[in-house]
Formats: C-alpha cells, structure tokens, sequence
C-alpha cells in the first residue's frame, strides 16, 4: 500500500535514490570546491539583459543563478559557463512554449521506459516467481535510471532546463499559486526536476539499501499455526502465515469479534513487542519448524523447550542503511540539504514543522479522549495498547468475514478474475462503461510475493500494475479489500497520466493524494461486492467519522516516531543497529507516555515502532495520516455529488501544491477540524 506512487518529479529525486556505506564519506569528500563568483554571476546576467528586454529580467537572473549553483569545474570553466548562458537563454514566449514542448516529451520517454524497466527487472522480487535467485536480487537492486541526472548535467540539457525554467522555491509557489496559468505551473514543474546534482554511485548505494529493506520485510513471514501459549496451545490454524507488519495487525484488527478473540489479540501483540526489541527468536522468521510462545519468549522444537538466538538487530541495521545512503547525498542538495527537508518540503510539499503541529493538535485534541472512552465501554474492558487499532467503528465488523472469506474466493479465484471485474467496478462508482473499460485495459493485475502495491505508469502506452496477494483457495477478504485500495491507485495514475493537460503536471501533488483517493475505494469495497450497504445513513457517517479520527490518531504517533527517529539519526550519525534500536524504542515510548498513555493507559509502550515502513519506505508515513484527514475533508465533499465525476474533476488539477489542490478540490486547506467536527457530532448519534 505504500510505494511505487511517486509521481514523476520524485522520480528524478526518490526514485533514483541511493547507499554503502563503504563508498558514500569518499564521494561526499570529493566534491567540489569549484564555484562561480557573485560578480560572475552579475556580469552574465547583464550580458543577457542587453540583449532581451527588461520583461525578462525575473527569469534572467533566477535562471542563471541557479546554472551557476550547480555548475562544476567537469562542465567547463568560467567562460563556457558565460557563453552557454549567454547562447542559451530563450526570451521570447513561442520559442519557450516549443522548448518546453520538446522537453515534455522527452521526458515522458526517459520516465517512462526507465519506469518500465525497473517494474520488469524487480518482477521475480515483487512477484510470485519462484525462489528469489542471485540474479534476481542484483538486477532487482539495480536502479537503471541513476544515471541520468549525471548524463543530461554533462551534455547541457539539465542546465538548459534550469536556465530557462527555474525553480521556485515551495514558499514562491505558494505566493505564486493564485497567478499561476496551467502552463505557468508545467514551466515551474519543469524547473523542479534538477534542483540537486547526486553522484550516480550514491542513487544507486540507496537503491541497493532500499531494495534489501523491501526484500527482507517482504520474506519476513510468522507462521501463525506456531504461535503457542503457555499450555503450548495454539489459537491460530496451520495454514496461516502473515507478514510483519501489515498481516500480523489486520489480523489482530479482524479479532475483535471472534471466538478467543483477546487472546489472539494479545498474542500478535506479544510478536509485535518482540520484533520492535529485536528479542524474537531468528528460528522462528519465516520458518515454520518451531513453537514459539511470544509471550514468554520460549522456544519449542517438538514440544520441547529449546535455546534461541534473537534477530542480531537486522531491523535496524537496515533502517541505519537506509539512513546512511540518503544522507549521503546532503552535500549535494542546497535548497534541501536533510533527507528530512527533502521527504517533507521537497517531496510532500508541507513543512516537517506544519506536519508536526497538524498532528499534535489533532492527538490531543479532546475528542480523542471521548472517543476512547466510548470504545471502552464498547468493548466492556479497560483499554488495551493494541486497541489503537479498534475496528469497531467501521459497519464491516458487523458482517461475517468467513462469509465474505467466500464471496471473495469464489468471485477471484486468482489475479486475472480481478483483473476482468475492473470495468464493472468502475461502472459501479459511476463512471460510463466506455470510460470504465478505457481505465481498465490501462491497468494489470500481477499475483504479488509482498501484501501488494500499486505501481503507476510513467508514460502513456503503458500499464499501471495492481499487485495482489491471491492464496490458493482464491482471493480471500482482507486481500480483496487491500487490492480495492491499490485499484483506487491505479485509477489515479491512469487519469492522471493519460487525461492531464501536461506531463509536467502528472500526478497529485504529494502520495497523500493518492493515499486519499486509494482509501475512499478501499471504503467502497462491500458496495463493490454487492453487499448492501448499511441502511442508516447518519449512523454510517457518524461510524465513518469515528474510525477516520481513531486511525488519524494511531498513524499520527507511528509517523511522529518515524520523524523523531530520523532526526535522532541525524544526531547520531555513527550510531550502531542496537544503539538505534534503543533510541527507537525510547522514542517510541516517548511518543506513547505523551500522548497515547493518557488515553489507552499502559505506561511505556513501543507499539508505534513495529510499522514496516520505518524500514522500507524511509518517512514516508506521514503521507497516511495527512491522507486521511484529505480524505475526509473529500469525502464530506463529494458525498452529496457523483463519485467518479467528482474525483475526476479533482484529479484532473494535477501535481500543483497540496493547499492549492485542496482549495481547488473542497473549497478549503487541509485540516483536522472536519473530522474532528465530524466526531463531536458523532458521538451524540454512538453510543
Ligand atoms: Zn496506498
């Protein structure tokens, strides 16, 4: 559900981002000390003055102070730099319009066989291909595109970009963002996509990292039918084998009504605590040829107690990889010289500090309380830390998952029949059957190893992929519900690839977006069975206002664990794995005492911690709490009007700045105060 939703600008950034730590201190060490003089500058730039008009003057000199930061003594000296300025700078608007025409196409080229590329070349890692071979996990790590920042900085065609649309800074967007035409967004669009100038060996050292964070949470599997109680009894059947974290906690969700439901829920609990400390016994990860009782923390082969060697701090040995290439790359990125400015002001384009202030007044908010007090009373039991992730607000719980388990399997016996259901889907959510079947043959369903992603295209001709995890029974509930979120991605990128008025302005402004649009499917997915849907409406709302603000609230703390811990990083730069896991775990239960204790109670929780994407997707999980509070803030939108013309509209705003979408989408800025409205209302209607 995360990854592989970057919009295309990211892709010149993220995509090709990278880490060893052997390597990354001699390249950083190396770079340059060549750098052209402000009176250089000045004198360039009144060479071009004189001979454009006073019209140009704004662009003139943004242009080429911009080519002169990230000029190197390798492109040529002082003079090439004057003349290449001086020969290159585009005044009049026809010959800019045919300049950025002939880039915007070049561009979807490059994006796009890259994109495919990389989406072919990770397939035996992504999909269920079979044992992961040697050349699998090599050809999978290899980032095909790290080398293009460096090609197109030597042959010119970068600073021809950043002489003649610059960058603006994320506070002149802002400014700007009343003004702006379409096509003034493209240009500014343009100028962000070389804004750094990162070594290829770096982009490529972060690809490897983030490549074997991804491979080694995809392959850590708990064979559930081995977790054990104290009585070496088991609660959980044979078959059953979930992954960190994502299985483990939608089956600790799926428990809250069933037969030794607590009991189960403690267990995977009891996982979770030993994962976070790195106190699970290795034997048992991925394996299924031993007991083991996460409780005590005992070790069974046969039925017999046997010794153990924990997990050697793995966890966060790829987490400080992570951490270790992404820094690495600091010196070369001026405007955002923190991995942490680059994730929030560059990528999501809110600040950390906006993000931080969003999040904390919506935790402490009183509502949260008054919501924890009612799930109290409805579960008829002091509140547990794992109840963060209390399902029993959603009209879901109130239907048999067996049931569901069986309407699923029949109708998706395997990835194709999911594929085949697309347009009818679409249809369902209102879009016409000509529209429908246009989105859908632009999207493939692939049998994913992983709990699945969505995968956009990069370039129209191609495909956006669905990854779908399909048991050999058949689709069973929860996979068909995750896959109605990736569908709700593949949407998106298809519409916002193929329908955009600009390839510069592809995409949404920040994954947050398209986190929204994934869960307003995902809320979708009984009606998309044909289950009816619950016939009181208020009650609905007021359910629907309820489990946004308590999934708000628990993703909020697992994101501000994520911040701090990379902040922390950034402190500690030479910290070892278990110098990090203790500050992970101190951070954690910092977050938890300020926060989460006042309201669950239990004193000194790390649960925050056990989120995978702290070790794949590094700061990337933020994007769901924001997600949800957009998406909210959408849905009250649209719940009175069309789904699928209301979305479209929506979508069809492209990659502008998330205020600006927002304000062009429902009329106003991203805030938590719809849905904590919302939940003030709908407390008087729950009981
Ligand atoms: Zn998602």
């Amino acid at each position: 559900m995360k990854k592989a939703v970057y919009s295309i600008m990211v892709i010149a950034v993220i995509f090709a981002t990278g880490c060893n730590n052997t390597k990354t201190n001699n390249t950083a060490e190396k770079k340059s000390e060549f750098k052209i003089s402000e009176d250089d500058i000045n004198e360039t730039i009144r060479q071009i003055k004189e001979i454009h008009t006073d019209k140009e003057s704004f662009r003139i000199e943004k242009g080429v102070k911009q080519v002169a930061a990230l000029w190197q003594e390798t492109d040529g000296d002082l003079q090439a730099f004057n003349t290449f300025c001086v020969e290159n700078f585009v005044a009049d608007s026809a010959s800019l319009l045919i300049a950025y025409n002939k880039l915007e196409r070049n561009f979807e080229l490059l994006f796009g066989y890259y994109n495919t590329m990389t989406v072919k070349l990770m397939e035996p890692l992504h999909l269920d291909m079979g044992e992961i071979h040697f050349v699998d996990e090599v050809m999978g790590a290899y980032s095909v595109s790290s080398h293009i920042n460096e090609d197109l900085f030597s042959n010119k065609l970068a600073f021809y970009v950043v002489l003649n649309f610059p960058s603006y800074s994320l506070e002149e967007k802002i400014k700007n963002s009343e003004k702006w035409s379409r096509l003034d967004w493209a240009f500014a669009r343009m100028g962000d996509l070389f804004i750094s100038r990162v070594p290829s060996e770096l982009l490529q050292n972060a690809s490897v990292a983030s490549t074997n964070a991804d491979t080694y949470i995809a392959d850590y599997n708990i064979y559930m039918g081995n977790l054990v109680n104290k009585d070496l009894k088991t609660y959980f059947p044979s078959d059953m084998v979930l992954i960190t974290h994502w299985g483990l906690r939608d089956e600790l969700k799926s428990n809250y009504n069933s037969q030794n439901g607590l009991e189960k829920q403690k267990v995977i609990f009891n996982v979770m605590m030993r994962i976070v400390s790195q106190e699970i016994p290795s034997e048992i990860i991925n394996n299924d040829g031993y007991q083991w009782d996460p409780i005590a923390n005992k070790l069974y082969k046969d039925g017999k107690e046997t010794k153990f060697t924990p997990e050697p701090y793995t966890r966060y040995e790829h987490l400080l990889h992570n951490f270790k290439a992404l820094s690495a790359m600091d010196p070369y990125n001026p405007i955002y010289p923190t991995y942490i400015q680059r994730a929030f002001d560059q990528s999501m384009e809110l600040t950390q500090k906006e993000i931080e202030t969003l999040f904390i007044d919506f935790i402490t908010s009183p509502q949260i309380k008054e919501v924890a007090a009612l799930i109290k009373s409805r579960l008829g039991r002091d509140l547990e830390p794992f109840d963060i992730w209390y399902n029993g607000f959603t009209p879901r719980t109130s239907v048999n998952e067996e049931e569901l388990n069986q309407i699923t399997r029949r109708k998706y016996p395997n990835p194709q029949a999911f594929d085949n259901d697309i347009p009818r889907m679409l249809q369902e959510l209102g879009w016409s059957r000509e529209k429908a079947i246009y989105i859908a043959n632009k999207i493939s369903v692939d049998p994913a190893r992983g709990a699945g992603h969505a995968w956009g295209a990069q370039m129209k001709g191609d495909v956006a992929h669905l990854r779908t995890r399909v048991g050999k029974n058949g689709m069973d509930y929860k996979g068909y519900n995750i896959a109605t979120h990736e569908l709700g991605h593949n949407v998106e990128q298809t519409i916002t690839l193929y329908d955009i008025d600009y390839y510069m302005l592809a995409g949404v402004p920040n994954t947050a977006f398209t986190e929204a649009v994934a869960f307003m499917f995902q809320g979708n997915d009984l009606k998309l069975l044909g289950r009816p849907n619950p016939t009181n409406k208020s009650e609905t709302e007021a359910l629907a206002a309820l489990d946004n603000c308590w999934s708000a609230y628990e993703i909020m703390g697992v994101s501000l664990v994520d911040m701090y811990v990379w902040q922390w990083m950034y402190e500690n730069p030479d910290a070892n794995a278990k110098e990090l896991q203790e500050a992970v775990e101190k951070i954690a239960k910092d977050v938890w005492n300020k926060y989460y204790y006042p309201v669950l109670g239990t004193k000194d929780c790390p649960l925050l911690a056990i989120y995978s994407h702290m070790i794949t997707s590094p700061l990337y999980l933020a994007n769901y709490p924001v997600g949800h509070l957009i998406e909210f803030q959408v849905e009250q939108y649209v719940q009175d009007k069309k789904f699928s013309d209301e979305i479209t509209r929506m979508l069809l705003q492209g990659r502008i700045i998330p205020q600006q979408w927002m304000m062009g989408a429902v009329g106003s800025k991203i805030s938590g105060q719809p849905t904590l409205n919302a939940v003030s209302q709908a407390l008087k209607i729950i009981k």
